[in-house]
């Protein structure tokens, strides 16, 4: 059997059918921009290794502070005992992030951030004496990750609300904010959303615990940018029915917006933030969910007291390594530069696409460039075409996107927006 038959017949990829398990590119390594295939062939990689290889791969920095952190300790429990990787990384995090952010609690995975964010957001409100407060609020066309409670609060259509409906709790969900980040702000509450927001919340707050939003970028939901102002009048609308906001950055976080935290698009803070994908510069899995004193401390002076979650690997001292890395490569290189490059590119060249009948929108913020088509796209289909145009990329429902590295050169980049407009053609 061969490596390639092997893989088809016993791995599980994301998302596909194990009897049809549709075409895999094997690739022996991936160096700056680069993957190799084991044939030769060299691919941009355009989706950043799902959003998270921002200063591409094989940055020696990042490398060596792994090699250094594997020879002195890969792992050690965090109950009891705590390292330096961990209280580096959390110094470096909190110089970063909203001021409010105080509470750093480690984990393993985006989706294991989002419980996290939505055990906090439950224990705080049965802490502070609302203890019927357990449910959630959010908007359509997010998306926050694949384990069971960030599930139920994925949008219902794209989601998969139909196959576990059974089994997933019931959330509430407002209208997409309809106003896109470009458009007009409109303060008729009908017209910008928040009409729908604020009667869900006065018909249901006594029993909601927070609303959870993916500040200004919907990502795997529907690749959408809405307009700031919502989030502030979000966050007003919270504060009077006593609910917690938590803004997912698991996409948006590490400059991909052309704001270190899109967070800064607005002019609030949540009490809760979610990181992930980017941290550790697409090193590894590894996450982390930031809260207020507030919430902190509103959970510890309740009962139990105690914040009750402690994944095994809490803290990776090998994944703290690699993020303290991936952050001090945010400090000293131009990434802020580099992303207003790849905006101004990627506006300029995806634009001519704007026209054709099949695209329905093109729209670009930060590192993101998206072209939305009329009818929905094969993943499948565009696969073999990868790797003739020498670019990756991974379009799913009717989205043809890219979200390179932010090392990629204007030629590069060139090569994308080129492999993109391709793709508009033949899919
Ligand atoms: C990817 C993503 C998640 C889930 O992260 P995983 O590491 O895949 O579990 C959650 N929220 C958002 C906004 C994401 O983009």
């Amino acid at each position: 059997m061969t490596a390639s038959t092997f893989d088809a017949k016993h791995l599980w990829h994301p998302y596909t059918n194990v009897i049809k398990p549709g075409p895999t590119h094997k690739v022996a390594s991936a160096k700056g921009v680069h993957l190799t295939l084991d044939d030769g062939t060299r691919m941009i990689d355009a989706m950043s290794s799902w959003w998270s290889a921002i200063h591409g791969y094989g940055q020696p920095t990042i490398i060596q502070a792994v090699k250094d952190q594997v020879g002195c300790m890969p792992h050690v429990m965090f109950g009891g005992l705590t390292h330096d990787p961990a209280i580096s990384l959390g110094q470096k995090l909190l110089a970063i992030t909203p001021p409010s952010m105080q509470r750093i609690f480690y984990s393993d995975s985006g989706s294991v951030a989002v419980e996290v964010a939505m055990k906090m957001a439950v224990q705080y409100q049965h802490a502070t004496g609302h203890p019927d407060k357990t449910q959630f609020i959010t908007v359509r066309s997010g998306y926050h990750g694949d384990t069971w409670k960030a599930m139920s609060v994925c949008d219902p259509v794209t989601g998969m609300h139909h196959l576990f409906q059974n089994a997933l709790s019931i959330q509430h969900f407002a209208l997409k904010p309809p106003i896109n980040i470009t458009g007009e702000w409109d303060d008729d509450p009908v017209k910008n959303g928040l009409a729908d927001l604020r009667q869900l919340l006065e018909s249901h707050h006594q029993t909601i615990a927070a609303l959870i939003l993916e500040p200004v970028v919907q990502g795997a939901g529907g690749m959408y940018f809405y307009h700031p102002e919502y989030l502030n009048q979000a966050r007003a609308l919270c504060d009077a029915f006593n609910i917690l906001l938590i803004f997912d950055e698991i996409a948006t976080g590490f400059g991909r917006t052309g704001k270190m935290f899109a967070t800064e698009l607005t002019t609030v803070e949540p009490d809760i933030l979610c990181l992930g994908k980017a941290l550790t510069g697409g090193t590894m899995s590894f996450a982390a969910t930031l809260s207020s004193d507030k919430v902190a401390i509103g959970i510890g002076n309740g009962n139990p007291g105690v914040f009750m979650h402690g994944p095994t690997f809490m803290a990776n001292p090998l994944a703290c390594a690699a993020a303290c890395a991936s952050l001090d490569l945010l400090e000293t290189t131009p990434w802020q530069a580099n992303v207003d490059a790849i905006e101004t590119q990627l506006t300029h060249e995806l634009a001519p696409l704007r026209s054709l009948p099949q695209v329905f929108d093109v729209r670009v913020l930060g590192a993101i460039g998206v072209i939305e088509m009329n009818h929905q796209v094969s993943a499948d289909q565009a696969h073999p075409l990868c790797k003739e145009f020498g670019v990756w990329l991974r379009p799913f429902g009717r989205h043809i996107y890219c979200m390179p590295p932010f090392v990629i050169s204007s030629d590069e980049l060139s090569q994308v927006t080129h492999a993109m407009g391709k793709l508009v053609e033949v899919l």
